[in-house]
Formats: C-alpha cells, sequence, structure tokens
C-alpha cells in the first residue's frame, strides 16, 4: 500500500481529470490524499471545501488538505487578494512549493499527481498547479504524473467552434500531444464513483450558472454507461518519461498505432505505485 497525493487547482477538479483514478487507485487499497490549492471563487469557500470533502469521501480518499489559496479566476483581471488569503496565481512560488513538500513528506507519499504544463485548458490556477508541483517534486525527489487530455480531439474541437463564431484559439494548444501521453486509464468500472462525485458539488452543478453548470448538470444526469464512455478514460503525462531519450519512437508514437490498447494496458500496470 503507497501513498499517492492529487494536487489540484480547484474544489471540483479532483473528479473531471483524475475521479476514475482516485476512486481506482483507492479501492486498490492505497491511501489517496487530495491537496486543493484554493476554495473556489464561485460559491462559499467553506461550501466548496464541503462539497470536495463529500465528492473524496464518494472516491475514496483518506484526506482533504486545503493550502490556504484564494481562487484566481479566469479571464484578463486578477482580482486583488480577499482579506486574509492571497490568490494562488500570485502566491510565492516557493512558498506554495514547500508547503505542498511539507505535506508530501509528511504523507510519505510515492506519487503525486498534478498537471500538465499548460494547466490543462489554460486557467491561471491550474498553471500555478503544474509550477508548485514540479517544484515540491524537486524538492522531495517524488514521482510525478500530470493529469491531462489528448490535444488532437480538442484542438479539432475548437476549429469547429471557430465556425460557430466562438474564440477558442486558447484551445487549440490546450492540455498534451498525444505522442507525450505515457498513461491512459480505463476507468470506466468507476464511472458511478465519478458521477456521484461531481453531483456532489452541488453549488457547481444543482445550484451552477453559467455553461460549465449547465454542462455538469446534462452529465450527472445521463446514465452510467454513456457517463462512463465520455468521461471512463483518463490520462497522464509521467515528465520523467518523456525526457528520456527516443520517448517519441519507444513509447509515444507507438502507443497511438496498433499497440495503444495493450501499451496503455502496460502503463496501467507501470503505474500502478
Ligand atoms: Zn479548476
Amino acid at each position: 500500500m503507497k501513498t499517492i497525493l492529487a494536487f489540484h487547482a480547484h474544489p471540483d477538479d479532483e473528479v473531471v481529470l483524475t475521479g476514475g483514478t482516485l476512486a481506482r487507485l483507492a479501492a486498490e487499497g492505497h491511501r489517496v490524499v487530495v491537496a486543493v490549492a484554493c476554495d473556489g471563487m464561485t460559491g462559499a469557500p467553506t461550501e466548496r471545501l464541503d462539497e470536495l470533502r463529500a465528492s473524496a469521501a464518494v472516491l475514496g480518499v483518506a484526506r482533504v488538505v486545503h493550502l490556504g489559496y484564494a481562487d484566481s479566476g479566469h479571464g484578463p483581471l486578477l482580482f486583488p487578494d480577499p482579506p486574509g488569503r492571497v490568490r494562488f496565481a500570485r502566491a510565492d512560488l516557493d512558498e506554495a512549493a514547500s508547503k505542498l513538500a511539507a505535506l508530501l513528506r509528511e504523507e510519505r507519499a510515492a506519487l503525486l499527481l498534478s498537471y500538465d504544463a499548460q494547466g490543462g485548458y489554460g486557467h491561471r490556477d491550474h498553471v500555478k498547479v503544474h509550477e508548485v508541483a514540479a517544484t515540491a517534486a524537486r524538492l522531495t525527489g517524488t514521482r510525478v504524473l500530470e493529469a491531462t487530455r489528448p490535444r488532437e480531439p480538442i484542438a479539432r474541437a475548437a476549429r469547429f467552434l471557430r465556425l460557430l463564431g466562438y474564440d477558442a484559439r486558447a484551445l487549440r494548444t490546450a492540455y498534451t500531444p498525444s505522442a507525450e501521453i505515457t498513461h491512459r486509464f480505463d476507468v470506466r468500472p468507476y464511472a458511478r464513483q465519478k458521477r456521484a462525485a461531481l453531483a456532489a458539488h452541488r453549488s457547481q452543478v444543482a445550484a451552477g450558472r453559467g455553461r460549465a453548470a449547465t454542462l455538469f448538470r446534462l452529465l450527472v444526469r445521463l446514465p452510467v454507461p454513456v457517463f462512463g464512455l465520455l468521461l471512463g478514460t483518463e490520462w497522464f503525462r509521467e515528465p520523467a518519461a518523456v525526457v528520456r531519450p527516443g520517448f517519441g519512437r519507444s513509447m509515444g508514437l507507438r502507443r497511438l498505432g496498433r499497440g495503444w490498447s495493450s501499451g496503455a494496458r502496460r502503463a496501467a500496470r507501470h503505474c500502478a505505485p
């Protein structure tokens, strides 16, 4: 039994990119800890953290930690700090990394889950998660897997959205090129848990506003098999593997061809800490 620490930006991020993986690791008997940098901007902080704890309980997470930062928001403006808290995007990198490193040491974590360098779709708090996690991993020598998605289908969707008049330019360079993805997990057996964990974020789903809330409401109403089809795969990039010479030839590119499934199964075994 090992300890896995999943570092996320906001409550609900733990579900979308890593919910199935966390449920699977917990079901296999590992200790899973979720650390969240921010308490979420939309909704009262205590409510968002309560929802995170409810979601974590569904996924089998043993402990939830909030690093104490405020959400920085998405868009051109970085708002002033709220009383008593610093917005994560403005946080001192070394200070945040030393907090995360202390938690990694306390938990004797064998694996740290974080985000890719793009911060997925580019939210400034997600980019900061990548930076803080990379620094904390260097300080502690912890293995890292970066939660991500294959870039190409998203870039295609961005081109389609552009035809409809939306400005989706940022999505063309979001997430990770498929050739750099090292781990692909089939988490469909955990789709029911993942759906219930998403629904636990009530302020973002049932009572939420905006496009994301509409999408979440739609997702939690889907039958489990359909939810599993849409959100039953989770992807990771292991930076230490990608920098190895010959990676593109030996791992990434070959996995996109005939060996994709078996490669992914090997990767899944390889990832089991
Ligand atoms: Zn987020």
